[in-house]
C-alpha cells in the first residue's frame, strides 16, 4: 500500500510533468500561431503572385490579339508585296523591252549620224560649188535683169494678151462645165445602157440555153411521136393480123364443134370415148371465147366496139350470168345477194359479158374456195354491182395494171389458164356504159371486182 508521500510525491510530478507539458503545449501552439502567421503571410503573397500572374495574362492575351492583328497585317502586305513584286517583274521585263528596243533605235541612230556626217561632208562641197554658180549667177542675173526690162515691155503686151485670153478661158470654162454637165449624164445613160446590155446578153445567154433545151425537147419529143407512131402502126398490124386470124380460125372452128356436138348427140355415155368428145368440147369452147376476146380487143382498138343499147331488166342479166357459169363450176356456190330491181339502159350482151367475165374469174382464181357472192345495190344514184370471191387475192401494187391489154399477174400466169384479155374488155365495155371499176383485194383471203353504171338522173 502506497503511502501518502508517495502519492503526494507521485502527484508532484504528475503536477510538474503536467506543467511541463502544458509548457510544451504552449511552446508548440505558438510554434503552430507562427506557422499560421507565415501560412497566412504565404497566401497573402500568394494571392498578390496570382493577382500579378492574372494581370500579366491578360496583358498577354492583349499582345497575344494585337499580335494576329498585326499578323493579319503583314500578311495583308505580303500579298499586296507579291502583287507589287508581279507587276514589278512585268514592268522590268516591258523595260528590257523597251530598252532593246531603245538599243536597236540608237543602232540606227548612229547609222543614220554617219549618214548624215557623210551627207554634210557633201554639201559642204556642194556649199562651195555653189558659191562660185552663185557667182557666175549674179552675172547672169545682171544679164537677166537687162533682159527683164525687156521682158516687163513684153509681159504688159502679154497681160493684155492675157486678159483677152482670160476673157476667153472664162467663156470656155462655162461652155466646158456645160460639157461637163451633158458628160456626166452621158455616162449615166451609158453606165444604165452597160447594165441593160448585160442583162440583155445574160438574157439573150438565157435564151440560147432555154431554145438548146427545147431543141434537145423536140427532138426527144420527136423520137417520141416516131416511136408511137411506129407502135401504133405495128399495133394496128397485129389487130389486123388478129382479125384476119381469128376470122379464118371462126369457119373451121364452127365445123369442128358442128361434127363435136353431132358426135356427142349420137355416142352412148357408157362409150370409153365419150369423155373425151366431151373434152374436146371444152376446148373448143375456149378457142370459141378466146377468138371472140381477139375480135372484140380489136374492135375497141379500132374504136368499132357499138353497143346496142336497149332498157333490159338488170336482175335478167345478173341470173343470166350466174346461170351460164354455175352450169360448169361443180366446187363453187355462186350465191346472188342482192339484184337492183330496175330497168336499167344499156347493152345486155355486154353487161353479161362483163359480168361472165368476173365470175368466171371469181371462180378460177379462188380453187380452194367454195362460194362467190354478187351483189347489185343502187347508191348514190349509181347501179354497182359486186362480185366477190374468196380466192388467192392480188398483190396492191398489180391492181392498177389488171386493165391492161395481156396483162397476168406474174406470180398466177403459169398456174392458171388464161390471155389477160377479160378483164380489159370488161373495163373497156363499163366506159362505154361511162360507168368504172374499182378492185378491193387482199392476197391470200380474196378479191371485190366492183362496176359502177350511172343512172340516169
Ligand atoms: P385472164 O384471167 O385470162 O388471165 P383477165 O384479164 O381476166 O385475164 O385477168 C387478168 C389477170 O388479173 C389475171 O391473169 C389474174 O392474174 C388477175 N385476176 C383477175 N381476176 C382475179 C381474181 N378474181 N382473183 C385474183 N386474180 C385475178
Amino acid at each position: 500500500m502506497m503511502g501518502r508521500n508517495e502519492l503526494s510525491e507521485r502527484l508532484v510530478i504528475a503536477n510538474e510533468e503536467k506543467a511541463r507539458l502544458e509548457a510544451e503545449l504552449i511552446l508548440a501552439n505558438i510554434e503552430l500561431d507562427f506557422q499560421n502567421e507565415e501560412k497566412k503571410k504565404r497566401a497573402a503573397e500568394l494571392n498578390l503572385a496570382n493577382i500579378e500572374l492574372e494581370f500579366q495574362n491578360r496583358e498577354k492575351l492583349n499582345r497575344a490579339r494585337e499580335l494576329i492583328i498585326a499578323n493579319r497585317e503583314l500578311d495583308f502586305q505580303n500579298e499586296e508585296k507579291g502583287k507589287r513584286a508581279a507587276e514589278l517583274i512585268i514592268a522590268g521585263k516591258e523595260l528590257l523591252f523597251q530598252n532593246e528596243e531603245k538599243e536597236k533605235r540608237a543602232a540606227e541612230l548612229l547609222l543614220a549620224n554617219t549618214e548624215l556626217v557623210f551627207q554634210n561632208a557633201e554639201k559642204e562641197k556642194r556649199a562651195a560649188e555653189l558659191i562660185i554658180a552663185n557667182k557666175e549667177l549674179l552675172y547672169q542675173n545682171g544679164e537677166k535683169e537687162k533682159r527683164a526690162a525687156e521682158l516687163i515691155i513684153a509681159n504688159l503686151e502679154l497681160i493684155f494678151q492675157n486678159e483677152e485670153k482670160e476673157k476667153r478661158a472664162n467663156e470656155l470654162i462655162i461652155a466646158n462645165k456645160e460639157l461637163t454637165y451633158q458628160n456626166g449624164e452621158k455616162e449615166k445613160r451609158a453606165a444604165e445602157l452597160i447594165i441593160a446590155l448585160k442583162e440583155l446578153g445574160y438574157q439573150d445567154e438565157e435564151k440560147a440555153k432555154r431554145a438548146a433545151e427545147l431543141i434537145i425537147a423536140n427532138r426527144e419529143l420527136l423520137i417520141q411521136q416516131q416511136e408511137k407512131t411506129r407502135r401504133a402502126a405495128a399495133e394496128a398490124k397485129k389487130d389486123e393480123f388478129f382479125n384476119m386470124v381469128s376470122h379464118e380460125f371462126k369457119t373451121p372452128l364452127t365445123n369442128i364443134k358442128a361434127i363435136n356436138q353431132l358426135l356427142e348427140k349420137t355416142t352412148d355415155r357408157a362409150n370409153k370415148h365419150y369423155p373425151f368428145i366431151l373434152n374436146a368440147g371444152h376446148s373448143i369452147k375456149r378457142l370459141e371465147k378466146l377468138i371472140a376476146d381477139l375480135l372484140d380487143v380489136t374492135k375497141i382498138n379500132s374504136g368499132q366496139i357499138d353497143l346496142n343499147i336497149a332498157a333490159f331488166y338488170f336482175p335478167d342479166a345478173l341470173t343470166n350470168s350466174i346461170a351460164n357459169i354455175q352450169l360448169t363450176a361443180n366446187n363453187h356456190e355462186i350465191m346472188l345477194e342482192n339484184s337492183a330491181d330496175i330497168l336499167y339502159a344499156g347493152d345486155q350482151f355486154r353487161i353479161e359479158q362483163v359480168l361472165i367475165n368476173l365470175l368466171t374469174n371469181a371462180i378460177k382464181y379462188s380453187p380452194e374456195a367454195g362460194k362467190v357472192l354478187v351483189k347489185a345495190k343502187i347508191e348514190s344514184g349509181d347501179l354497182v354491182v359486186t362480185v366477190q370471191d374468196f380466192g388467192i387475192g392480188i398483190a396492191k401494187h398489180e391492181i392498177d395494171q389488171l386493165f391492161q391489154r395481156f396483162y397476168r399477174v406474174s406470180e398466177t400466169a403459169m398456174l392458171f389458164q388464161g390471155v389477160g384479155l377479160g378483164l380489159f374488155i370488161a373495163s373497156e365495155i363499163v366506159k362505154k356504159h361511162n360507168g368504172r371499176f374499182t378492185i378491193t383485194s387482199e392476197p391470200g383471203e380474196g378479191s371485190s371486182f366492183s362496176f359502177t353504171l350511172p343512172l340516169p338522173a
